[in-house]
């Protein structure tokens, strides 16, 4: 892709998509699941899922019913298990959409079930263990009176039983470990009972580096899929690489005068002449209105300098003098030698890199390669 008229676009590349998830499913060695939930982290949560059953994973994850009806739309038949909130309203959509949701409330759950028995289906259901997390999910310690009150709802088939880590990406924290003893018992006392409790799933991508104990049946990866590491300093499994490029392009090119301000409210002054260029892409596409903000050009770092506008900003070209209206500006990904990588933007911004690429707004083009 040489040239391309799109003001900002992401360039995904699919075949490393399936890739990432060749190399999670042989390292799983259990099911997975390709969590999309967030438009699969920006990516595009269609594209994702499609290219994460094509490397083999056999579950999609979102996180909401809308996001399950995107997926289906992309033709994606395998299983998929909504991970968050579905009104109970919703059972027909639910069931048109042939998806599995979570039981982790016995009114909801009653409601789902009611309205399943109106439309005369069984709505599928994992249940949801709060075995530490403190969100949704049902305490882990009295998980099987809570499985035994669902059981008995006829609109309802439980088909699995899954928790969450809220600290797997602090490599053996004590808490994981308490956590997962809580959920084994869980399942131990399901087992005992004789209980059918369907597929048993805990951990994310985090925890599939570490936690071999927890991958019970299958293991739920999204940022893994992505390329993405879970954290900066956490390892990433060899072969795993980045599926995301983020571009513009350069719109213009003038040589300020030194002293003067730049873009809203002068946050910069030039110092001596100085070759700026305005780029295409703003805080309106993603791109957090702060300070400090850098970018690729000619295969060097650039800076950011003045305001972040909603659909541009200006850069320094005094080092790239070859740099003309038209050229390639990398904001994530890859430019001749230089890198800007996800989890380096986050750290300029002070947050995660999921917010970084999940906060990619839906104006940017997104192109599949
Ligand atoms: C987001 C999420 C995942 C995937 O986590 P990653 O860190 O992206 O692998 C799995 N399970 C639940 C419940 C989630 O919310």
């Amino acid at each position: 892709m040489d040239t391309n008229t799109a003001s900002t676009w992401l360039e995904i590349d699919r075949s490393i998509i399936r890739e990432n998830t060749r190399i999670l499913c042989r390292h799983a060695g259990v099911l997975v699941m390709a969590v999309t939930k967030g438009n699969a982290y920006g990516h595009g949560a269609g594209e994702v899922a499609r290219a994460a059953v094509e490397g083999g994973a056999q579950w999609v994850g979102v996180a909401r019913l809308e996001e399950a009806r995107v997926v289906r739309e992309a033709g994606v038949t395998v299983p998929i298990l909504v991970l968050g909130f579905v009104h109970p309203l919703r059972a027909a959509e639910i069931h048109e959409l042939q998806a599995t949701v979570p039981a982790f409330d016995l009114d909801m759950a009653t409601a789902l079930s009611d309205q399943a028995v109106k439309i005369g289906c069984k709505i599928p259901v994992h249940v949801k263990v709060d075995s530490g997390m403190r969100r949704l999910g049902t305490f882990a310690e009295t998980g099987k009176d809570f499985f035994l009150e669902l059981m008995k709802l006829p609109g309802l088939q439980i088909t699995g039983l899954f928790t969450h880590f809220p600290i797997l990406d602090e490599v053996r924290h004590p808490t994981t470990y308490i956590q997962l003893a809580r959920f084994k018992k869980l399942v131990a006392e399901l087992d005992e009972a004789g209980i059918n409790r369907g597929l048993v799933h805990g951990i994310t991508s985090a925890g599939l580096l570490y936690l071999p104990e927890a991958r019970f049946d299958m293991v739920r990866t999204g940022i893994a899929v992505v390329g993405l590491q879970s954290t900066a300093d956490m390892p990433q499994f060899d072969g795993i690489r980045p599926a995301m490029a983020w571009k513009t392009q350069i719109i213009s090119i003038k040589t300020i005068p030194a002293g003067e301000g730049v873009g809203y409210n002068h946050r910069y002054f030039t110092k001596a002449a100085e070759r700026i260029g305005v780029i295409a892409a703003g805080y309106g596409d993603g791109v957090r209105r702060r300070l400090g903000n850098f970018v690729l050009v000619g295969g060097k770092r650039v800076n950011v300098v003045g305001g972040m506008c909603m659909d541009q900003c200006m850069v320094n070209l005094d080092e790239v003098p070859d740099a003309r209206v038209g050229d390639e500006v990398v904001l994530i990904g890859r430019q001749g030698d230089a890198v800007i990588t996800a989890e380096e933007i986050a750290a300029n911004w002070n947050t995660t890199n999921y917010e970084v690429v999940t906060g990619i707004r839906g104006r940017v083009q997104r192109y599949y390669i």
